[in-house]
Order: structure tokens, then sequence, then C-alpha cells
């Protein structure tokens, strides 16, 4: 619906909103495609990491969707994490009060010290983070309990936070996360 590039360009008019952030090829684009139920809404970017822009996407009239630029991406210097430190920043300064956030983790790959660094300086932004593993296809089942811990504990999650687990690729999960995140379930928790 629109990109958002500096302060001037976020959308004031939000009422309730959920924000997906995530390492640059997590899965994101794909996953908001499925979420959002249409193909190529989300842009993929060809370049990892080249979209900087903070995208919202109008869900149910009155609710968004954000997508957040990825962090990560091979190459990044000093820089590129200052610009990702500062766009998220400036999203959450305008965000609705304690924002809602999505943080997508591989869950092939597990929590990375750059995802524990996300989690930590979301937190510190006073959102609310829901973390979500990606690609959970890639696991047999047999091995996705113990990745699901493994992100709890590097991320220091309490042992009741739950953590969905989703495959864009075959839908798992798909459901449950939809649930969680839905307009009706934003009303109810962001007032
Ligand atoms: P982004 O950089 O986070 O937006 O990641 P993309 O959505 O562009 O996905 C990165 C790569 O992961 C692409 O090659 C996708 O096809 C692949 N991918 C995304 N979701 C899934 C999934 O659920 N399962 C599998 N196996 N691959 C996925």
């Amino acid at each position: 619906m629109r990109s958002a590039f500096g302060r001037e360009d976020f959308l004031g008019d939000r009422e309730r909103e959920v924000a997906f952030v995530g390492r640059s090829n997590v899965g994101k684009s794909t996953l908001l495609n499925c979420l959002i139920g249409r193909r190529k809404l989300a842009r993929t970017s060809r370049t990892p990491g080249r979209t900087r822009a903070v995208n919202y996407f109008l869900i149910d009239g009155n609710s968004y969707f954000v997508d957040l630029p990825g962090y990560g991406f091979a190459k990044a210097g000093k820089r590129e994490r200052a610009q990702w430190a500062r766009t998220v920043n400036l999203y959450f300064e305008q965000a609705v009060p304690r924002a809602r956030v999505v943080l997508l983790v591989d869950g092939k790959v597990g929590a990375t010290p750059l995802d524990v660094q996300a989690f930590d300086f979301l937190a510190s932004l006073g959102a609310r983070v829901v973390v979500v593993a990606t690609k959970i296809d890639k696991l047999k089942k047999s091995q996705r309990a113990r990745s699901l811990r493994e992100i709890r504990a590097a991320l220091k999650l309490p042992q009741d936070e739950e953590i969905d687990a989703v495959s864009a690729k075959t839908g798992e999960g798909l459901d449950a996360l939809w649930r969680r995140i839905s307009p009706r379930r934003l009303a109810d928790s962001n007032g």
C-alpha cells in the first residue's frame, strides 16, 4: 500500500499493525505473500538487503502488516547496520504503543548472534516480539522440537512463550500464525 523511506512517509492513521522483521533470506517476503494471499505483493529484492524501505500492507480495511527491512545480509558494513537500526528506530517512534513485531528466525539455521541482537534491540524499543521459526519443512518432524528449544534458549525466551513454526512452502503453521496475529487479536490487544 505504501513505502516509507523517512520520518515523513510513515503512515499516521494506523490503529492496528503488526511488523515483520528478520535476517535477510529468512523467508519474510515469501511468508508475507502467503499470509496476505497475493503473490508478489511483498517486493522481493534480487540483492539481499537492498530493500531499505518500510512497506505497509493494508489488511481487512483497518489493520496493517508492516514489512521492516531485513538485516544481516552478506557484506553488511557498519553503515548498513546503523541504517537498519535507524529505520527500525524511526518506525517504532511512530508505531502504535507497544507495537507487535514478528521476528522471523530460520528454523534450520537457528537463532544467529544477529537474531539475538535484533531481538534485544526490538525489546529495548518496547516492542512485543512474537518469534516465528520459518522454513520448518526443511526439518524432519523429529528435529523440530529441538530446533525450537534451541531458538528459545538463544533468545532467552520464557518456557511458556510459544514459538510458531511455519513453512511458506507447505503451508504448515500458517493458520495458527494467522490466528495469533489476526486483526481481531490485534484489536483485543492494541486497544
Ligand atoms: P527474505 O529475504 O527474508 O524476504 O526471503 P525470501 O522470501 O526472498 O526467501 C529466501 C529464500 O528462501 C528463497 O529462495 C525462498 O524460496 C526460500 N524460502 C522461503 N520460505 C521458505 C519455506 O517455507 N521453505 C523453504 N524450503 N524455502 C523457503
